[in-house]
């Protein structure tokens, strides 16, 4: 199989699966125990901590391990909204489905107003915008992506986070596709709340983290025995948080090294679908830059294009239409809406990882030919 959707998920690492199935083996004992088999998980975990912040550049005490992206969404939004007087959520209609559907759930329980930045027809989020709203709403939470899971658009985060704090806003970064890829410092970055989920880099699935600054006050979501600070009950997914922080580790070890390699083989495959398909569009920031890993890409109805996603799996090529966290679903995905993207066009979501090769990319464009233009 050709594998091209490493933005709905990765394979793990082998290193990572190795160091998950010694800590099945080993660490067992449940980190709320006193004796010897509990102290040896509480340290496991205690050591995932301390790795991960150091690749954050934040404080072990303002990581929470959490099941993934989804959770630490929720927590950050709801968490907020009980502990403090937040009166305006301010969000764009691009964000992920765990951004949206919270902010909306919310708004059933807690009186605040949901404003939505603009952002122009390549989905590039307008700051000026951002700070009008915040000068017109006090008390406000600001939810925004770091990087878009559908077309790759890149957010300048340090400039986001310097409009909210002259505003005296929270910002809740989704940090989800970007972590593992780039960078992400939190003291230069710094949001008030950010997440990150393992699978999106080689790391396991349900496991993820909520980054909350040490100023940054929330209720939990989940109570029960007082793990992680009180602040997200529920028996420490050992296993998971110790293949979380492999999995950091791979990929600040490999980050440039991958990002190189990955960079190239973007760039010839906006090249190769230029040079082979008339009237093309492609969809956000992703010709010109974006996630590096990321093509987003609309075929003219001129094309075959009944059913591509289908007859190129039957091919053996695995792509994205929607966004597959959107339960698998083909259907038009609300960032396309956002977008105003012809609906007349078939989109397709091509997104690499270090393992894709050159040779992969050309069998992939002569399938797209032969299934497009029969
Ligand atoms: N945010 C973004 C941008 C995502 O791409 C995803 C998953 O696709 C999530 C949040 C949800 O993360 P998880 O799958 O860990 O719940």
């Amino acid at each position: 199989m050709i594998y091209f959707d490493h933005a709905a998920t990765t394979a793990p690492d082998q290193e990572v699966l190795e160091v998950m199935a010694r800590a099945q083996e080993l660490f067992f004992g449940n980190p709320s125990s006193m004796h010897s088999a509990g102290r040896e998980s509480r340290v496991m975990v205690g050591e995932a901590r301390v790795c991960i912040a150091e690749y954050l550049n934040c404080r072990p005490s303002e990581i929470y391990f959490t099941s993934g992206g989804t959770e630490a969404i929720n927590t950050a939004v709801f968490g907020t909204l009980r502990k403090q007087n937040i009166r305006s959520v301010i969000t764009s209609r691009l964000e992920h489905h765990a951004v949206l559907n919270a902010v909306d759930a919310a708004s059933e329980f807690y009186p605040f107003s949901i404003h939505y930045v603009r952002h122009n027809a390549k989905g590039v989020i307008d700051t000026a915008h951002l700070a009008e709203l915040l000068s017109l709403n006090d008390a406000a939470l600001v939810c925004l992506m770091y990087a878009n899971n559908e077309i790759g658009n890149l957010l300048d985060v340090e400039e986001v986070s310097e409009i909210c704090q002259a505003e005296g806003a929270l910002l809740l970064c989704d940090m989800v596709q970007a972590i593992g890829k780039y960078e992400t410092d939190m003291q230069k970055l710094r949001p008030a709340f950010a997440c990150c989920s393992a699978h999106k880099f080689h790391g396991p699935k349900g496991v993820g983290l909520l980054y909350a600054s040490r100023s940054a006050r929330f209720s939990p979501l989940i109570y029960g025995g007082g793990q992680e600070r009180g602040q997200r009950s529920g028996t420490e997914n050992i296993a998971g948080i110790m293949g979380l922080a492999r999995a950091f580790e791979a990929a600040y070890r490999q980050m440039q090294h991958n990002r190189d390699h990955i960079s190239v083989l973007k760039k010839s495959f906006v090249r190769m679908l230029r040079e082979r398909f008339q009237g093309i569009v492609f969809n956000g920031t992703c010709e010109e830059g974006g996630l590096y890993n990321l093509v987003n890409v609309s075929f003219p109805d001129s094309y075959h294009t009944d059913m591509l996603l289908q007859r190129l799996d039957m091919q053996g090529i695995a792509v994205s239409g929607g966004s597959a966290c959107n339960s698998g679903a083909v259907s038009r995905s609300h960032v396309m809406e956002a977008l105003g993207a012809g609906e007349e066009m078939t989109t397709l979501r091509f997104s690499f990882a270090k393992t894709n090769t050159f040779g992969e990319l050309e069998n992939c464009i002569s399938v797209l030919e032969s299934l497009l233009t029969r």
